[in-house]
């Protein structure tokens, strides 16, 4: 069998603030396998939030260990970190964080940039994914001449240019409203099962989790339940 996608241990994140130590996250293992949806849940509070930034390398564990996609991530320096984080993590939060004057399909084929490719195919992918998320017909509207929902697509659309091994989304719907956010879990359900994108959620609302086939929740920074199964959604 291969490795997971993910294999974290034993997963420890204390941050400091003066003299005071505050276990945000504490003694986690999980494994996901590559072409899961799950759904990170729990309370406010919980260290949903500080795990999340663990997955994605944005920050680094206290101590346990971590690997993703056979890389020891907890051995990595800050620049090795951001160079994974870059290339093999696309990452969609509750704000969009387009570039209001730039056509969707710069936006789109910025990180490629980063990438040093060449602009014919940068353009020629970012299309290729705004086609994907349904806004192929959209290539020189500016962010902000589309609705919420939209600009949504165009923020999945960044984060899988760069063909990313996972979708790290923290409350992608938190600025939607109900019917929007139905369209962007449906997007996101429709990624997983016809793409195989590998899709990791983190949201504090049922109705939204429940778009995920398997289920892990957080609490007082531990990880409490564990569950898979047909969704309700
Ligand atoms: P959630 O995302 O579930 O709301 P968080 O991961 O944001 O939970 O927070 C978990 C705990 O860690 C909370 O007690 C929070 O106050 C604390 N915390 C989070 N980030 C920091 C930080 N940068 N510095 C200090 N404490 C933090």
């Amino acid at each position: 069998m291969s490795a997971p996608l993910i294999d974290i241990r034993e997963a420890w994140k204390t941050y400091q603030v003066g003299e005071v130590l505050i276990p945000a996250v504490r003694g986690v293992s999980l494994t996901v396998s590559a072409g899961e949806f799950l759904a990170i849940t729990g309370p406010s509070g919980s260290g949903k939030s500080t795990f999340m930034h663990l997955l994605g390398c944005l920050d680094r564990l206290s101590s346990g260990s971590y690997g993703f996609e056979g890389r020891r991530v907890h051995e990595l320096s800050r620049r090795e970190l951001a160079r994974l984080r870059n290339q093999r993590i696309g990452f969609v939060f509750q704000s969009f964080n387009l570039l209001a004057r730039t056509t969707i399909v710069d936006n789109v084929a910025l990180p490629l940039i980063y990438q040093g490719v060449r602009r014919a195919e940068r353009r020629r992918r970012a299309a290729e994914m705004l086609e994907r998320v349904g806004l192929g017909d959209r290539l020189r509207h500016h962010s902000n001449q589309l609705s919420g929902g939209q600009q949504q697509r165009v923020a999945v659309a960044r984060a899988l240019v760069t063909r990313p091994g996972m979708l790290l989304a923290d409350e992608p719907t938190g600025n939607l409203d109900s019917k929007t956010s139905t369209e962007i879990m449906g997007l996101f359900r429709t990624l997983n099962e016809q793409d195989g994108i590998t899709v990791v959620v983190v949201t504090h609302e049922a109705d939204i989790a429940a778009y995920a086939r398997r289920h892990v929740a957080f609490r007082d920074g531990q990880l409490v339940q564990d569950r898979s199964g047909a969704s309700a959604a």
